[in-house]
């Protein structure tokens, strides 16, 4: 099976790589595949380029067999929809391999917003990641997904190509990387939250405001 983990990852941080780990034993896969979205433009200016968000990502998985990068988003010009990349993976994959998305709980209740969302059970299974704030909306379409076409354990999704959705309730680390982007900000140490490699590469780039001469 063929797992990808979505996020913008300005920067990749331990809570990020934690549950990628976790995510990848409790499915019994060999690696997940982190895949960093393009951002627009307003957002960037205040964090961190493309190619550097993905220069992070290389040196925080680097020597970690059950995690890989998937760069097809940063390739592609504009917005990325999940969509048009599952459709990719897909064309590569062939029709039978087992291939799943992993999203949090807070994405998860916006989903039939997503561009082309009846397409993406067609294309994968989603693994619901449940994260902590407001419980889906019971009434939703969300919820309905999970109620008619949830399945009780990994082992599913294994058996067929997709369309199957998954909650899983790992533990999860409290750290966001707009967290991290303030503590850098005001010059407070970020150390911990992320790689030290990580914190070091930011800093000598002088990123989201770090000085490159500052202690760690
Ligand atoms: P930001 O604070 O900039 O919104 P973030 O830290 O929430 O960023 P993203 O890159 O937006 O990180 O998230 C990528 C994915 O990782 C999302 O599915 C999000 O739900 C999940 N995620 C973010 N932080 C954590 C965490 N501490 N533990 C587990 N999952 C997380």
């Amino acid at each position: 099976m063929h797992v990808i983990y979505g996020g913008t990852f300005d920067p990749v941080h331990h809570g990020h790589l934690r549950l990628a780990l976790e995510i990848s034993d409790r499915l019994g896969v060999e690696y997940v595949s982190l895949v960093p979205c393009h951002i627009p433009p307003h957002r960037g200016q205040t964090g961190a380029s493309s190619g550097q968000r993905l220069e992070l990502l290389r040196l925080a998985v680097a020597n970690e067999p059950q995690l890989r990068i998937d760069d097809r988003e940063l390739a592609r010009e504009g917005a990325s929809y999940t969509a048009d990349t599952l459709r990719q993976l897909r064309a590569e994959l062939g029709l039978d391999e087992p291939l799943a998305m992993v999203v949090g709980t807070d994405a998860f209740a916006g989903f039939d917003r997503w561009r082309e969302w009846q397409q993406i059970p067609e294309l994968a299974h989603v693994v619901v990641v449940r994260r902590p704030g407001p419980a889906l909306d019971p009434t939703g379409e969300p919820a309905r997904l999970l109620a008619e076409r949830g399945v009780g354990g990994p082992e599913a999704l294994h058996g067929r190509s997709c369309g199957y959705f998954l909650e899983l309730d790992p533990p999860l680390l409290d750290i966001s990387a707009t967290g991290i982007r303030e503590r850098i900000g005001d010059g407070r140490s970020p150390r911990y939250l992320m790689p030290d490699q990580v914190w070091a590469e930011i800093r000598r780039q002088g990123l989201y405001g770090a000085c490159p001469d500052g202690n760690f």
